[in-house]
């Protein structure tokens, strides 16, 4: 028998809870196998599709189509709460409109551009630092204590220098997972902000840069071998004053 939480944890994958209800659910999942068992089923489908699916820019018939598709579904649209909609979503998943729903849904999925899906896990890596207080793993201003410490839990070792000076003071760094890469983290402070600065091996991978979301900005670039995304809140201008100093240091 699924457990009762089983719609929550779905809502807490799907990035739909406010972080309240987020650390509500990552105390369940402490507590409940059959909970960590479905997320990790889910981390697993998604890790697989974004491998595994082609990318493509639709024509723009198609995209044409799909709005007005998804005009018609808005207008027949009733707001209701969350759990609602997810049981009725279920209860409904034979009926035609739901499955065009979903086709429309999977269609989009498969048109963002990988550098967009990258911006999205790099965000969503930064929000769930903040929220689940997985902020630091090695907590030290000292680059002699931080890049070491890299060395012994993840395959890149970047420069952990601390710019306090500048009025960027380096706090540590911590191991996360984003696009499928286990990245080395440097976290800094700027004031009241947070900036995460995530590194991995790169690849052949286009990295954006300067994007901005939700309040939030990302500035990624490559530096000999390594990929570099660095998030926050903070302005532009200042998150980029960080950035001349990583790609000058
Ligand atoms: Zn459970």
């Amino acid at each position: 028998m699924a457990c009762n939480e089983a719609l929550k944890v779905q809502a807490y994958f799907d990035g739909e809870l406010d972080a309240a209800a987020a650390l509500d659910v990552e105390r369940h999942l402490g507590n409940c196998a059959e909970c960590r068992t479905l997320l990790a089923d889910l981390e697993t489908t998604r890790i697989r599709i974004r491998a595994e699916a082609p990318y493509f820019r639709a024509s723009g018939t198609l995209r044409a189509s799909l709005a007005q598709s998804l005009d018609r579904e808005d207008q027949g649209a009733v707001v209701m709460p969350m759990r609602a909609r997810r049981k009725s979503f279920f209860a409904g998943a034979a009926s035609g409109a739901a499955i065009t729903c979903l086709a429309a849904g999977l269609a989009v999925f498969a048109i963002l551009p990988r550098s967009d899906v990258l911006v999205d896990d790099v965000m969503d890596a930064h929000v769930r630092s903040l929220m689940s207080g997985h902020l630091i793993d090695v907590e030290s201003s000292d680059h002699h204590t931080v890049k070491p410490w890299f060395a012994g839990h993840v395959d890149v070792s970047p420069a952990a220098d601390d710019y306090a000076q500048q009025g960027y003071a380096l706090t540590g760094g911590r191991v996360d997972f984003v696009d499928n890469h286990r990245t080395a983290v440097l976290v800094y402070r700027h004031g009241a902000h947070v900036i995460n600065v995530f590194v991995w091996a790169a690849g052949m991978e286009a990295l954006p840069s300067n994007a901005t979301r939700k309040g939030y900005h990302v500035d990624c670039w490559h530096k000999a071998d390594l990929a570099y995304c660095a998030v926050s809140d903070t302005s532009p201008e200042e998150l980029g004053a960080l950035v001349d100093l990583l790609k000058r240091g």
